[in-house]
């Protein structure tokens, strides 16, 4: 259930509806402050409170409306309609992810390998305006018999690779046992396709602070992936970004997943959160990313996530879907002309207060 305000309303009333609904009416306010309007949302057991007579609570009180959709907190509804925004401190300063802002890109390589080439992409994808780098320590690989990722040594590089260039860093957490660790590199965590529904894993990413970048799962309706968004929101992180990296379908010859591009204008009418696509595991090849890149911009993602190698063909994970850094400079140009014609600017967000 939300409650919107209506335009004007004093910051004290506000405060005195909120006390209210703790006190008097035993649900938890959460409160989203919009360019035009304040809505707060309640948390608990709304089921059997009457709209009719919390709205009789306030004469500031515009609506009062129930949420229809299973997925509460990431609904659109929940926030009126707006939009709402990540926003991630990195070295280089904040970067903001959402449909009010220029689209973010994060590139890198699968894995981290060594610190040269960790270093060496790092700075090639900085230099092509990338905001963050990519990386693997601890790989979801489908053989136990395939590299794995260089776990904790891989984290110290990622490290070494945030400092020499002030670029925020998203690597993957597989276990619940790492995240502390993880987190103290990452300026977000990925929760991988393979694990999108690992509950655990998703209640212990919302129950600490780093930002998180929700991949979906490879046999995930958009349901299934905004349920799993809900985990990480009601254990009380609100700054969830969804990644499109591709689904599963009777297709696998000529590509190594579908990219479901058309998740972009869905998640848009069904949840505020920031959207982020992933060409490099939505088709599996390099030759085909740049134009999927173009056309994820074109449909009007918020981020783009590429792989980027300095020697694909050497790669130790995904070597047939990276992108040389020359390659990833060249596409970045040609991003930023597309982004420009569907005139993304900086516009006041709506903020969790
Ligand atoms: C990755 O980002 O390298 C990765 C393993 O992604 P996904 O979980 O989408 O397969
Ligand atoms: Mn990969």
């Amino acid at each position: 259930m939300i409650i919107v305000l209506k335009n004007g309303t004093p910051k004290e009333e506000i405060d005195r509806i909120s006390q209210d609904l703790s006190d008097s009416w035993g649900v938890q306010p959460e409160k989203s402050v919009g360019q035009h309007q304040v809505v707060i949302g309640l948390i608990g057991d709304t089921a059997t409170l009457d709209p009719r007579q919390l709205q009789d609570t306030s004469p500031w009180i515009d609506q009062v409306l129930r949420v229809e959709k299973p997925f509460k907190r990431a609904s659109r509804e929940y926030r009126h309609g707006q939009a709402s925004e990540v926003v991630v401190p990195t070295p280089n300063g904040s970067v903001h992810f959402g449909e009010q802002h220029p689209v973010v890109l994060i590139a890198g390589p699968c894995s981290v390998e060594n610190e040269e080439m960790i270093i060496e992409t790092a700075q090639r994808v900085k230099a092509a305006g990338a905001k963050f780098l990519r990386g693997g320590a601890y790989k979801p690989r489908t053989s136990p018999y395939a590299f794995q990722g260089y776990g904790e040594s891989a984290l110290g590089l990622l490290a070494a690779a945030r400092e020499a260039t002030g670029l925020g860093v998203i690597t993957e957490v597989m276990d619940t046992a790492d995240i502390d660790q993880v987190a103290e590199v990452a300026d977000v965590l990925q929760i991988g396709a393979r694990n999108m529904q690992n509950f655990a894993l998703l209640k212990k990413v919302g129950a600490q602070e780093k930002p998180v970048l929700l991949k979906r799962g490879m046999a995930a309706t958009i349901d299934d992936w905004l349920m799993a968004a809900e985990y990480v929101l009601a254990a009380g992180n609100p700054n969830v970004i969804l990644c499109e990296r591709g689904i599963r379908t009777f297709e696998r010859k000529y590509a190594r997943n579908t990219l479901d591009l058309s998740a972009v204008p869905v998640l848009r009418t069904l949840t505020h959160l920031p959207i982020m696509i992933d060409p490099s595991h939505g088709t599996g090849k390099a030759e085909y990313v740049p134009t999927m890149a173009k056309a994820a911009i074109a449909a009007g993602t918020d981020s783009l996530m590429v792989e980027v190698h300095p020697d694909p063909a050497k790669a130790l994970s995904d070597g047939p879907q990276a992108l040389r850094p020359e390659q990833f400079e060249r596409l970045s140009r040609e991003i930023t002309d597309i982004d420009e014609v569907v005139n993304r600017q900086d516009q006041p967000a709506v903020a969790l207060v």
